[in-house]
């Protein structure tokens, strides 16, 4: 099967960082391409591992070396996906599993044109809005942006490949897992596929001789 990125969005709060997680730890063939932000880090997360953090200087560097697939202002800050990230989890074999916004998949799906777009719902605002809450990592001012912005990332669903609603956690995680293996099954993505074929047939021809013959 020939690796591919698989690129989740979803309003803040809807729960796509949870289910990248999950899915990680179930799936050793699916690897996270960690992306670039100005954001300040929250309490529990790591340098390297969440996000590399960056300050605005270094980020505006790397956007003028040309090596962001994409990136986007979301939330007043900037967040961008590197190239070699993406490039190092397709060269070890793995799915890519990505975490951008809908400005980001955009240029994205430009840069990596195999890419499976999947766009994650909330069952309901009230079920947002008690998630963004009890995440506990934004002002009530943030969380109004978060919730203003929802507003139009909602609108961007159409260019999404997939839509997964994310009620129970174990069954989102469990169709953006048989998405993937869906997609990993399409004829463009099979591995050498015209010399499986042609192997099959060359045998085929053999014992059609065999049978005529007999
Ligand atoms: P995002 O990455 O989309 O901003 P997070 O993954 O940080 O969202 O999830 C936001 C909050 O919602 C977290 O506290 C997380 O534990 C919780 N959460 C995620 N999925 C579910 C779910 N299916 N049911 C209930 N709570 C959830
Ligand atoms: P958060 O600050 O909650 O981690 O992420 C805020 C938003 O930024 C989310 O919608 C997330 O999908 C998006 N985001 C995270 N990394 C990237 C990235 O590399 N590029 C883009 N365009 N968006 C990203």
């Amino acid at each position: 099967m020939t690796p591919f990125p698989l690129v989740l969005s979803a309003p803040s709060g809807v729960g796509k960082t949870t289910i990248a997680r999950r899915l990680m730890a179930q799936r050793a063939d699916v690897g996270y391409s960690v992306s670039c932000t100005t954001r300040a880090p929250r309490p529990t997360e790591a340098d390297g591992v969440d996000y590399q953090f960056l300050a605005d200087p270094e980020f505006i560097a790397k956007q003028e070396r040309g090596e962001f697939a994409e990136w986007a202002l979301v939330h007043g800050k900037r967040y961008g996906t590197l190239r070699s990230e993406v490039q190092r989890v397709l060269d070890a074999g793995r799915f890519v599993l990505m975490d951008i916004d809908v400005q980001g998949a955009r240029q994205f799906i430009g840069s990596f044109p195999q890419s499976v777009l999947v766009f994650v719902l909330p069952p309901s605002v009230e079920a947002l809005v008690d998630r963004l809450r009890s995440r506990n990592t934004e002002s009530d001012a943030q969380l109004a942006e978060r919730l203003r912005n929802a507003h139009t990332e909602l609108q961007d669903v159409t260019r999404y490949h997939y839509v997964v609603v994310n009620d129970s956690l174990d069954q989102a995680v469990e169709k953006v897992s048989a998405i993937i293996d869906a997609e990993g099954l399409r004829r463009d993505r099979v591995h050498k596929l015209d010399e499986q074929v042609s192997a099959l047939v060359d045998r085929l021809e053999e014992q059609i001789q065999q049978y005529n013959v007999g």
